[in-house]
């Protein structure tokens, strides 16, 4: 644990380094964000924190955010989606359009997030996330630095190697803030209404829209990029 908690605050710093104030992080508030947000406080970086709020966030999450204003005393600057744009989706295609076919549920996080992601980069040369490697097969061939193929701009992606067991162990035995979705078995947390808890066995990102058929790939479009073009797709990809 001493060698990652080492890495990942080497990525992070080399990330600063490179890139100051052109670096941002946009936090999912799920449980990497512990994580994170702990290193870059213990690396004394003060890298600004975005978060996209869907309008279809949990309660926990909503709370975890608040905790972490508290606590670290930073400020989260929330990213809201486009107003008529929500709008003229509903107005189509009604409130859970998400769940009448994979399409409308790319929409969704098309408007809901890949937008608002796209204003929260707007102007920088380089961003955080809190992917790892164990999350996914489209996640398994990540470096710790990469070029965006997507947003034209460098990605830092500090706990790659941390296990889920590893970001648990973390959260406990620093005692941080974090999502109490977690004590509740979610392992990835998204929206409201897209997450689920898993069960003993289950792959870490079945709970995010498990209703679709499981050969189309669980991302929503803010990291995918390289995997989804040579599958031919357009959408981008996920990860908060
Ligand atoms: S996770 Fe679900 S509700 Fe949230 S933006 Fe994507 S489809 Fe919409």
């Amino acid at each position: 644990m001493k060698d990652k908690i080492e890495a990942s605050l080497a990525i992070l710093r080399e990330a600063w380094q490179q890139h100051g104030e052109g670096l941002v992080y946009p936090c999912s508030f799920g449980g990497e964000s512990s994580v994170l947000l702990d290193l870059i406080r213990q690396a004394g970086l003060p890298i600004p924190v975005v978060t996209l709020d869907t309008g279809r966030l949990p309660q926990e999450t909503y709370d975890f955010i608040d905790e972490v204003r508290r606590h670290y005393g930073i400020e989260v600057t929330m990213l809201f989606p486009d107003r008529e744009e929500v709008e003229a989706m509903l107005r189509a295609h009604g409130p859970n359009l998400f769940r009448t076919s994979v399409e409308l549920r790319q929409l969704c996080c098309k408007v809901r997030k890949v937008h608002p992601l796209g204003r929260a980069l707007e102007g920088r040369s380089a961003w955080i996330t809190g992917r790892r490697r164990e999350q996914s097969k489209t996640r398994e061939r990540m470096q710790a630095v990469e070029t965006d193929d997507v947003y034209g701009l460098t990605k830092y992606n500090p706990l790659l190697d941390w296990s889920w067991r590893d970001v648990r162990a973390y959260i406990d035995a620093h005692a941080v803030p974090y999502n109490r979705l977690l004590d509740r078995h979610y392992v990835s947390i998204g929206c409201a209404c897209c997450t689920r808890a898993i069960t003993v066995g289950e792959d870490p990102r079945a709970g995010r829209w498990w209703w679709e058929h499981e050969d189309v790939l669980s991302e929503c479009g803010l990291h995918v990029g390289r995997l989804r073009a040579a599958r031919g797709e357009n959408e981008q990809g996920e990860g908060i």
